[in-house]
Formats: structure tokens, C-alpha cells, sequence
């Protein structure tokens, strides 16, 4: 049993269905077209807003073995979720003076500079024995990681990377949607060359959209985020969408030609049009910037539905003269993410990516969890 979130389905403004059973399936999709290589989980920012507590759990028992978070919090908390087995790599690395917390929760922290090894190398000391943790190397993204300068100079020191038990190397691909870009091939390139300065350590270069680039890019690990969670369904039809975004129409009025919708008065009825008032805006993720584009549409599909006007920060308008009459009252949800509704297109007309939509979401809606296995399974 899954716990659905705490806000009650009859009086949110809206509801968000996450689909467990989608999110192991689509790993294991994708552990099939990357192996051999090993796939991990990316679970970061509560699992891209969609609660860690719910989904960490399943992927582990998808069979996932190592998972990614971004903070050391995000890492405590997980090894609180899934106990001592998974091993839990922290991205962002070490901030000053907490390497023995990274210790005491067997965190692996990636090592992004010459300071952060420094820092964990001091604890080996203290410690009298090796640490575990990832190395990572900035390949062209100018992110995190240690440069190609950093590298040589480590390498040429015969402690350079004393103390440090390197589980991973790894770096990350600026450009992996767009698979014609050269940074992707030029970044493959750069870890090939640093990799052998390095003390050796299975290596991962890929995240979601970097395993569509093909097996040159597997190493062995991947490293998928958004891809389990329905963001990448466009790249590949095996992907099965996993949130369902509802919002509760409050009321529905009929307004003539010329009428407007909205602060700003920004949208200007061409013909006499049906506008419902739908109780989900900016203070829920659909960010004001996204006003007067994109679609709702009926639960069961049919045409879109404009949203009209600027967003609010508690309800959208949304034009549904095109919808049957019949199939309208208030009270009703609307499907703003769905099966006829895909997140990446919602978030495209939006203004914004999947990632950005699916973290900002917010706590106000009803959550519900459809569980991994069928009932009665
Ligand atoms: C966020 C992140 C990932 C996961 O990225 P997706 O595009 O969501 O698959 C993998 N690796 C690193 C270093 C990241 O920061």
C-alpha cells in the first residue's frame, strides 16, 4: 500500500495520478535497451516532484540498484526509505565539513573538484581506511566536475587520489536531446581521454536521453531521471506516460464576442464562447509565463481546449465551446496531463520542459497512487 497524499479528493482544486506500475515498467525498458550496462535511478528533487517516498521503494523492487539524489537531505532520507543495500550517490558532492555525515549514512558523494576529494581524502585519514565515492569530470558542460587541468594535476601526484575507493566515474551530457549536436560526441571523446588518468572504476556518461543515443554512450551505467518518469515518451514508444493532471472546473458561463477572460484582459472572445473557470494556476506549477497556450482537454479525450487568458494564481479559464454541452458540469475535472494530453506537449506549450512542470507542481492537489502490481496480483 501506497500512501495517497493528504489533501482530500472532494475539495482540491485538482488531482494528480502517478502510476507506479508505469514508472518500474518504464525501468525496466530502459535497463533492457541499455544493457549490459547497469541501470540507476535518478530520484532527485523528491523524485521530480512526484514523492520519493512512493517511488524509490518501487524501483528498488523493480530491481534497481543504485539511485542518484542531488543533496546529502535527499541521500539521509533515502537510505532511510530503502535501508543498506542500494547505493546511494549524492550529485552535488560534499559541503564544507559534512564529509562524516556522507560517512555515517554510507552515502557516496560525487566528487566534483579538487576541494571536495581534498575534503574526503581528510576523512580517509582520519579514518585509517578508504572512503567510496564517485569521481566526476567536467567533459564541456562547465558544471560540476573536475577539469581536464584538475585531472593531470591529481594524476601526476602519487596521492592525488590516495584514500579514495572510486565506485564510478562519471560525467554528464549538456546536449543528449538533440542528437545531432557535436558537444555530444566531442564529450564522449574528452571522457574517453581523462578516464584512463583516473583509478579505474566503471564509468557512466548517460542520463535519460543519452541512452537513446545509442550503446557508444552506455559505458557501464545509465543514469535515467526524467525518462521513468514520462518526460521521454516522444523518444520512444515503449515509454508509458505516468502522471495524470486534473483540475476541478468551479463554474462554467457563456460570454459574447468581444467579452474578455482574465487579469490583463488579454483574451478577447472572437465568437460567443462557453469558459470554464478550472481551479488549478500558478501556486500549482502552471506557470503564469504559460498563459494563453496549450490545452485541456475530457477525460475521454476529444478536442483540445484552449486555455484562454493569464493564468491566476488559484484557477486558468479554459474554452470549451467546442466541448458537447452534455459533457460538462461543474465540479468536474478536466485533464490538463493525460493519455490524450502528454506532459511533454503540455509542457511545450507551456513555455517550459517536463522536468520544469513536474517539479513544480506543488502540494495543494489530491495524490493518488496507482500501485505497482495489479490488485489481487
Ligand atoms: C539530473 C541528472 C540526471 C538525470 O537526468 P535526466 O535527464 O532526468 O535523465 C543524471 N545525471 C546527472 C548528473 C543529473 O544531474
Amino acid at each position: 500500500m501506497t500512501p495517497d497524499g493528504p489533501v482530500p479528493a472532494d475539495r482540491a482544486g485538482g488531482s494528480l495520478t502517478i502510476d507506479l506500475g508505469a514508472i518500474a515498467a518504464n525501468w525496466r525498458t530502459l535497463a533492457v535497451v541499455a544493457g549490459p550496462a547497469e541501470c540507476a535511478a535518478v530520484v532527485k528533487a523528491d523524485a521530480y516532484g512526484l514523492g520519493v517516498a512512493a517511488v524509490a521503494p518501487v524501483l528498488a523492487a523493480a530491481g534497481c540498484r543504485s539511485f542518484f539524489v542531488a543533496q546529502l537531505d535527499e541521500g539521509i532520507a533515502l537510505r532511510g526509505l530503502l535501508g543498506p543495500a542500494p547505493s546511494v550517490f549524492v550529485l552535488n558532492g560534499i559541503p564544507p565539513g559534512t564529509a562524516a555525515e556522507f560517512d555515517a549514512h554510507r552515502l557516496l558523494p560525487v566528487l566534483n573538484s579538487a576541494t571536495q576529494v581534498v575534503e574526503w581524502q581528510r576523512l580517509a585519514t582520519s579514518r585509517e581506511r578508504p572512503l567510496a565515492a564517485a569521481i566526476q569530470l567536467d567533459t564541456g558542460m562547465s558544471r560540476f566536475g573536475l577539469s581536464p587541468d584538475e585531472v593531470h594535476g591529481l594524476a601526476q601526484r602519487p596521492d592525488g587520489f590516495a584514500g579514495i575507493a572510486a565506485r564510478l566515474v562519471m560525467s554528464h551530457l549538456a546536449c543528449a536531446d538533440e542528437p545531432g549536436h557535436p558537444a555530444n560526441e566531442s564529450q564522449r571523446e574528452a571522457f574517453a581521454r581523462l578516464r584512463p588518468l583516473l583509478p579505474p572504476a566503471p564509468a557512466s556518461l548517460a542520463a535519460s536521453f543519452g541512452i537513446f543515443l545509442g550503446p557508444s554512450y552506455h559505458l557501464d551505467m545509465v543514469r535515467p531521471g526524467v525518462a521513468l518518469f514520462g518526460g521521454a515518451a516522444s523518444h520512444s514508444p515503449s515509454l508509458r506516460p505516468v502522471v495524470r493532471l486534473q483540475g476541478r472546473i468551479v463554474q462554467t458561463r457563456r460570454i459574447p464576442a468581444g467579452a474578455f477572460v482574465g487579469y490583463g484582459a488579454r483574451f478577447v472572445a472572437e465568437r460567443p464562447s462557453r469558459i470554464a473557470t478550472v481551479a488549478v494556476g500558478y501556486a500549482d506549477g502552471f506557470l503564469r509565463a504559460g498563459g494563453g497556450q496549450g490545452a485541456a482537454c475530457l477525460p475521454g479525450g476529444g478536442p483540445p481546449l484552449p486555455i484562454v487568458g493569464r493564468i491566476s494564481m488559484d484557477c486558468l479559464g479554459v474554452d470549451v465551446t467546442d466541448a458537447p454541452e452534455a459533457a460538462l458540469q461543474d465540479g468536474m475535472a478536466l485533464d490538463l496531463i493525460g493519455p490524450h494530453r502528454p506532459l511533454e506537449d503540455a509542457a511545450a506549450a507551456a513555455g517550459t520542459i517536463g522536468y520544469e512542470m513536474l517539479t513544480a507542481l506543488g502540494h495543494r492537489y489530491h495524490r493518488r497512487y496507482l500501485p505497482d502490481a495489479p490488485p489481487g496480483r
